[in-house]
């Protein structure tokens, strides 16, 4: 049997990227002598929290919602989310003059629910309509809300516009960094990596991409190993943007034909991250955006030092990396760094 197709190809994300262009922001690519020294290989770091609402969701967002057809335009559409997707969704639609509706939980953070609602000021139409996680299920909520308003539903990554937007991301590093020898990335449901390994072994055919997910989140390792999409609970990490509990019907392919392997690491070394990233490179960078970096830089990484993985030797390689967000509650993020 011939596996079918995957879900995207290099063309969609460079149709991606000619309609983000001038839309989102050209992230900069950062370096750190300090982290080359430790690691003895040289980094190069896409800075996603730099762009648009802070994270890389926006590129997806946008990507969807600018091929909407007038009448879905027209409709609007529906998201939920607590987190960057909800502010991507809103920001992305009120740009194109399209009403949103996002449900999220009456309990999400209030900064969050502020910026949504921020984004969505003026925009006819445009709601957060909250609800009781632990009574209510948002999903029959959604399909009522969609039916009942003729709202396209876009998710967080398990749809095509969504995963090639994403793909942007990796696209622009190449078009910057083109001699890369790997690229690491953070894995939720899947679609921020399923783009980047589209667009980084549609550029570069020899690149090895990683994922790089929570430990008490190891789904997509799980799932790799298996064969299948394997499903857990939610798991209990700081990295927020990462506890999904499974991978996407469409992700999970372009994972498994496109992605050398999955690694995790713990909350701990997400934490050492950040404060490198504070201290070192005057970056603020939530914990899930720390994913990747802490896989290679943390002593303690699964990617850190010769001999660690297989025999894997990062000495002398260009290591391109994804830091995929930097939205964190400066409370938290004081708490986190300072204990
Ligand atoms: C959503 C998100 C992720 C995970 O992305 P997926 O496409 O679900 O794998 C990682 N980091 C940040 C900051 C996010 O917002």
């Amino acid at each position: 049997m011939t596996p079918s197709p995957l879900a995207i190809t290099l063309d969609d994300v460079q149709a991606a990227a000619a309609r983000l262009a001038g839309v989102a922001h050209r992230t900069p690519v950062l370096t750190s002598h300090t982290a080359n020294d430790r690691t003895g290989a040289q980094l190069f770091f896409k800075g996603e929290h730099l762009q648009r609402i802070g994270a890389f969701k926006f590129r997806g967002a946008y990507n969807a919602l600018a091929q909407f057809s007038p009448a879905q335009r027209r409709a609007g559409v529906i998201a939920f989310s607590s987190g960057n997707h909800a502010q991507a969704i809103a920001l992305s639609a009120r740009l194109l003059g399209i009403p949103s509706v996002i449900v999220m939980p009456q309990d999400a953070p209030p900064a969050k629910l502020a910026a949504t609602r921020g984004y969505q000021a003026g925009q006819a139409g445009s709601e957060v309509i909250l609800y009781d996680r632990y009574t209510e299920d948002r999903e029959a909520i959604g399909r009522r809300l969609a039916a009942e308003r003729g709202l396209t539903l876009i998710p967080p990554y398990d749809h095509p516009h969504v995963m090639a937007g994403q793909g942007t991301a990796a696209l622009e590093l190449l078009q910057d960094v083109p001699d890369l020898d790997a690229l690491v990335v953070c894995v939720g449901g899947g679609g921020l990596i399923a783009g980047c390994a589209v667009a980084a072994h549609g550029l570069r055919p020899g690149i090895t991409v990683w994922g790089v997910e929570p430990e008490a989140g190891d789904d997509t390792q799980q799932s790799l190993a298996r064969g299948e999409i394997v499903h857990i609970d939610t798991p209990r990490t700081i990295a927020d943007g990462a506890q999904t509990q499974h991978s996407g019907q469409l992700t999970f392919p372009v994972i498994q034909a496109l992605v050398r392997g999955v690694l995790t690491v713990n909350d701990d070394q997400l934490v050492r991250t950040m404060r490198f990233f504070a201290e070192r490179m005057k970056q603020v960078v939530e914990p899930t955006g720390c994913l990747a970096a802490a896989a290679v830089m943390d002593p303690d990484g699964p990617l850190c030092g010769p001999g660690t993985l297989a025999g894997l030797d990062w000495r002398g390689q260009r290591v391109g990396i994804i830091v995929s967000g930097g939205n964190v509650d400066l409370g938290r993020y004081a708490q986190l760094i300072g204990g």
